[in-house]
């Protein structure tokens, strides 16, 4: 196998309060006090809430990304006109929320210094110049957008949900506070972290396989069987610390490792009918016993210690036409597929198979 180059978050900081830092760290960026500004993409959750307000500065742009739907390109562009036309580049660039203001704030981060438009720089390695200096801020835990080398957008032109996957979308500087996810709903919170769960699952099932991508997903679910354990609380305190770490050490092995057979079924749930990433997770996860049998029984159990449930059905009353576009859009992702199946996956994941496991759902 080729070897490649892997490559982290510069800077993290972690701890209850770590957020108090931030005025310092955006500090240590500005040169010219009275005309460089940093923009904060924050997820519009913490609109009417000022728990970031002793942060931002007047001359800085605050933007509340609504995260009702998964970013587009289109929105990423939006964005990043509206920067273009000030006379200066922004000194730095925030995201606060969960993986949509994470994606938001890389992409145009990305797009500060490279010509043209977000849907140029969907794929592999093609961003050409480092972004400009980027903070991530994650106040739920679990997708590991705060880590890895991606930023997902939608593009509805092309049909298409890829990101730039670069190793100039690492964030430079990351600040865990696990304060910031106490607010979180209670089921939003699982959905969350059980696409950490899934992620890691789905990596140490497969064939492609990478030591030090191994060894973050092992430590990321062994943290998450703590959070989970049905003797505790998902919330407490201690496990707001450990589900981050989890969310953290979760977004590092992607870097090194293909998701499974779960991500594909899922993004076909995301793409034809609209339902959020981690939730199209959990409902793909709740049917998948053929591929994973012991990891689904874990996952009900966590579930049901926390009292979450998992929604069934979202498949009924579907036309042919429907199924067809949800083979279309599971099948059509290659490498997680061929990793967790070989490379005949099309003969076990037969049209009438992959429509079998959406009816279970
Ligand atoms: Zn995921």
């Amino acid at each position: 196998m080729e070897i490649r180059n892997s490559k982290n978050v510069l800077k993290y900081m972690f701890g209850n309060g770590a957020i108090k830092n931030l005025r310092d760290i955006l500090n240590s960026q500005i040169k010219n006090k009275n005309e460089d500004y940093c923009v904060f993409y924050i997820d519009h959750y913490f609109k009417e809430a000022d728990i970031f307000k002793n942060y931002i500065e007047d001359l800085d742009v605050v933007v509340y990304v609504d995260s009702t739907n998964e970013p587009t390109t289109d929105q990423v562009d939006g964005y990043a006109e509206a920067l273009r036309k000030l006379n200066k580049i922004p000194a730095a660039i925030i995201g606060i929320g969960g993986g949509c203001s994470l994606d938001v704030a890389k992409a145009v981060s990305n797009l500060m210094t490279n010509p043209g438009k977000a849907a140029d720089y969907q794929g592999w390695d093609l961003v050409k110049n480092p972004g400009i200096y980027k903070v991530a801020i994650p106040t739920i835990s679990g997708t590991g957008a705060e880590a890895s080398r991606t930023c997902v957008m939608m593009n509805y032109e092309k049909n298409l949900k890829l990101g730039m996957n670069s190793e100039y979308t690492i964030y430079d500087q990351l600040i865990m506070d696990p304060t910031l996810t106490k607010t979180v709903p209670r089921d939003q919170y699982f959905y969350t972290a059980m696409d950490n769960y899934i992620h890691c699952v789905e990596s140490l099932r497969g064939s492609y396989r990478h030591l030090v991508g191994d060894l973050f997903s092992m430590q990321a679910l062994a943290l998450c069987r703590e959070v989970f354990d049905p003797t505790g609380d998902m919330m407490d305190l201690k496990n707001l610390e450990k589900n981050m770490l989890a969310s953290y050490l979760g977004g590092c092995a992607i870097a090194n490792s293909y998701v499974g057979v779960i991500h594909p079924f899922s993004a076909g749930l995301s793409v034809v009918l609209g339902i959020h990433h981690c939730l199209a997770n959990c409902i793909v996860m709740s049917v998948m016993e053929d591929f994973y049998p012991d990891e689904v029984a874990e996952f009900k159990s966590f579930a049901k210690a926390q009292g979450i449930s998992i929604p069934r059905g979202v498949c009924s009353n579907l036309t042919e036409e429907d199924y067809e576009r949800l083979y279309l859009s599971t099948i059509v992702h290659e490498k997680p597929l061929a990793n967790a199946l070989g490379p005949n996956f099309k003969s076990i994941l037969t049209r009438e198979k992959v429509k079998y496991y959406f009816e279970k759902m």
